[in-house]
């Protein structure tokens, strides 16, 4: 666990500890509660992950009540750095073979509790059995506080997107016929933290007819001359905040006879998609825009996933930018935009940016060229 105060300040913390009491009370909760993940760090800026041990954080809707920390005694130490006084929380500690979800429940008015999306069910179940008789996923309230970032979000996130950028720059030099998919991708994981991320948080390196599975990881297969090469790569800055940036390069012309044509409507896809942002547009909007460029070019079929999906804390947050998803684009609101192209069993390819809304349209945080790069 870990806070950073330069990315998260009191004032920060109890805006946003606010935000949500608003949110949970048009939701019609009696409270919120939150377990350690990304939730938990927007709140208070506390990383780390839940255990069997229950540490939440309970947000009751009444303001007349305080929120509550409640932790594992031998955990709190991790947590007594919080400005917790200066936020009005109140600390529960328990020990091992005390009801810690009854103590969480404590003193809370009737009605539904909403819990974080990535509660355990083991936690979700015992609080259920200490009395909380109806639940509901916060997610839906959490995502209207999380969705927009604020000035300090977009500078952390603009600054993932350049690292990574950095870490694209330097991929020609590791990417070589001969070498395995496994033995780039230690390279670009390096790379990964030396320019600057906490971790490497997912190194995918599909060549030839690996590049065909937009999740494939990496494997023990030999980079030939003549493949196409997916290179999808990201992980946190110190704050949490996320990049993500597929770039696709071949190593030498490629061999297969169709690279060319489908990449260069790739290309086209992906800026059509760029330039559909701005505020008020929807989501399934921008998505649109990619995917009809790409059935012009008769691959619809060859793109089979969403155009993109919402980052900050979490690599994939809302708001999602898929087929039917009406919402309407605001400033702040930052994510992905990722077509590709996968022909089964021969080669794939992907071009994907991080772009944030502004007030005017659009701004890009990845900037390396979008052009197929021939090694
Ligand atoms: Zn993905
Ligand atoms: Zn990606
Ligand atoms: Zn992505």
């Amino acid at each position: 666990m870990g806070v950073s105060a330069a990315v998260l300040d009191v004032t920060t913390m109890r805006d946003r500890l606010g935000r949500l009491r608003d949110r949970a009370a048009e939701a019609g909760v009696a409270a919120v509660v939150i377990t350690p993940g990304s939730d938990l760090r927007y709140l208070l800026g506390v990383g780390g992950s839940s255990f069997e041990r229950l540490t939440a954080l309970v947000v009751p809707t009444d303001r007349a009540l305080a929120p509550v920390l409640v932790s594992p005694a031998l955990e709190f130490a991790g947590l007594g750095h919080l400005p917790l006084d200066d936020l009005g929380v109140e600390v529960r500690t328990w020990v091992d073979g005390e009801d810690a979800h009854a103590l969480a429940l404590a003193g809370l008015g009737a009605g539904p509790l909403a819990v974080s999306d990535m509660t355990p069910a083991l936690h979700l179940l015992q609080l259920r059995d200490a009395g909380a008789a109806e639940q509901r996923l916060a997610g839906p309230i959490l995502r209207e506080l999380r969705m927009r970032k604020d000035v300090v979000e977009l500078s952390q996130l603009r600054a993932a997107g350049a690292a990574i950028d950095r870490v694209h720059a330097r991929v020609a030099q590791w990417l070589r016929p001969g070498r395995t998919e496994a033995q780039v991708a230690a390279d670009i994981a390096a790379a990964i933290v030396e320019e600057g991320h906490a971790a490497a948080d997912f190194v995918i390196v599909g060549s030839g007819p690996n590049g065909a599975s937009p999740h494939h990881s990496v494997s023990d297969r030999v980079i030939e001359r003549g493949d196409v090469v997916v290179v999808d790569i990201g992980g946190p800055l110190p704050s949490g905040y996320n990049s993500d940036s597929t770039r696709t390069y071949a190593v030498g012309s490629p061999h297969e006879p169709d690279v060319a044509g489908a990449y260069a409507a790739l290309q086209a896809a992906q800026q059509a998609a760029v330039d559909a942002v701005r505020p008020g547009v929807t989501c399934e909007s921008v998505d649109a825009a990619a995917r009809s460029v790409l059935a012009d070019a008769e691959l619809a079929d060859r793109f089979i996933h969403r155009t993109g999906h919402g980052i900050g804390l979490d690599v994939h947050e809302e708001p999602y930018i898929v087929t039917g998803n009406d919402l309407p684009l605001e400033a702040g609101m930052t994510f992905s935009i990722e077509p590709g192209v996968y022909v089964r069993g021969r080669w794939g390819a992907r071009i994907e940016d991080i772009v944030a809304v502004t007030p005017e349209g659009v701004e890009r945080f990845n900037t390396r060229p979008h052009d197929l790069a021939i090694l």
